[in-house]
């Protein structure tokens, strides 16, 4: 198109410099150089895209003037040949051999100018992909395939592969499991249709604890929930479906993540927070892991994030416990982590007013912590203790509303202590 060089050297150095970091647990990784492409959201790629189709539409217009092409019947009168949309394109031509092959020289054209040949192969599993897999992959969201059915779905596909036809052969010419792997690592990309199955089903098990609001997930939590939280149901009684759903869990765990990430405190529970919080992922152990190499803890940007720290030590934490403590009237000094747990567990023994308050505030008091470290790390939101204190306040009035022993101290309790 005879663009200048220099604008060329422009746009190469903004293609050629772009490096990525992707979150794990929470945190981004170093960043690592991205062969080609754009900065994700970068403005510059649709006038990128603008000028690679201009060159398109020009070499197309050079079809058009060919007498032996024919138009589609019905674009011959707006003398159509190419429409695009975003970054699909669609071509059109009467379906005669001369038409199509003129089509597909113009196209082959193109793609060599821009380095992308399409070849036979490639379009075979192309078709595997867009076509075979879009039918598994309607099926694999509703249910859990059995073993056999997935291990059958993908002998079709390698036959298909390798032979271009659906009869099943005994032959494994390449192992599935290597196609599945990414490019880089010098094969094909195919998603492995049983950890595919496994992602979806963690999907629904996702939207069981968070979409609330849809009809199906409020159907089983009536049904099935009654007063456990979702994640601790053993339920015999469900149907097979909604117990495989409910087995997905396991995939979370194995991942690391606990019910307190997953449900949030919705029954509000210290239990469940206690039972999980072994696991939660702070940084110090991410980094254990090789995940993060920054451990400072997020709330007050100066210790390193250990559980302990994040929960009590921490300077922004103990604040909001001094506030919390001081609103139910417990005249104390604070404790560390184990203390606290100890002068809890003694403390719960009762079930008067005093114990079931404590138990809901300890509770709210440690999700919204958790809360309060991941909104800073994920979202970049920030709250001052005294408006994380009053949210943890109005959730306790909100929850502990329902309790009837706890109605009139919470009436009592009707204000929000001064810093
Ligand atoms: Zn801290």
């Amino acid at each position: 198109m005879q663009l200048p060089g220099r604008f060329v050297q422009w746009i190469m150095s903004c293609v050629t410099t772009v490096s990525y970091s992707i979150m794990i647990n929470g945190q981004p990784t170093k960043p690592f150089p991205a062969k080609k492409g754009l900065r994700q959201g970068d403005p510059l790629s649709p006038y990128l895209f603008m000028l690679v189709m201009e060159y398109l539409t020009r070499l197309l217009k050079t079809v058009k003037k060919d007498p032996n092409f024919n138009y589609h019947p019905k674009c011959g009168k707006w003398i159509i040949v190419q429409l695009s949309f975003a970054d699909d394109l669609l071509l059109f031509c009467r379906g005669d051999d001369i038409s199509v092959q003129l089509l597909l020289q113009c196209f082959q054209q193109f793609s060599k100018a821009l380095g992308l040949v399409a070849n036979a192969d490639k379009r075979r599993i192309q078709l595997i992909k867009s076509v075979l897999f879009s039918i598994q992959v309607y099926w694999s969201q509703v249910f859990v395939l059995p073993k056999k059915l997935i291990q059958l779905i993908e002998r079709v596909y390698k036959t298909f592969l390798w032979t271009g036809g659906v009869e099943v052969s005994r032959k494994a010419l390449l192992l599935w499991d290597s196609l599945c792997k990414p490019k880089a690592t010098g094969s094909l990309n195919l998603l492995a249709i049983g950890e595919w199955n496994k992602a979806v089903i963690c999907k629904l098990l996702w939207n069981l604890c968070k979409k609330k609001d849809r009809l199906w997930v409020q159907l089983i939590h009536v049904y099935y929930q009654k007063q456990n939280a979702l994640w601790s149901i053993v339920s015999k009684q469900a149907s097979l479906k909604v117990q495989k759903i409910l087995k997905a869990k396991q995939y979370f765990e194995e991942a690391g993540y606990t019910e307190v990430d997953i449900e949030g405190i919705s029954s509000f529970s210290i239990k469940i927070f206690l039972a999980a919080h072994r696991r939660l992922m702070t940084k110090d152990r991410l980094k254990g892991l090789g995940y993060v190499e920054d451990v400072t803890c997020s709330l007050c940007n100066s210790e390193k994030e250990t559980m302990d720290h994040l929960f009590f030590k921490c300077t922004y934490s103990s604040r909001v416990w001094t506030l919390m403590l001081q609103w139910q009237g417990i005249q104390r000094q604070l404790m560390m982590w184990a203390n606290e747990l100890e002068w809890a567990g003694k403390y719960y023994k009762g079930r008067s007013i005093t114990t079931e308050l404590y138990k809901l505030v300890l509770a709210g008091t440690l999700y919204y912590i958790w809360q309060e470290r991941n909104g800073r790390i994920f979202k970049g939101m920030q709250r001052l203790e005294g408006t994380l204190s009053r949210a943890i306040m109005q959730d306790v009035h909100g929850r502990g509303e329902s309790k009837h022993m706890l109605q009139r101290r919470l009436r009592e309790l009707n204000y929000y202590p001064s810093m």
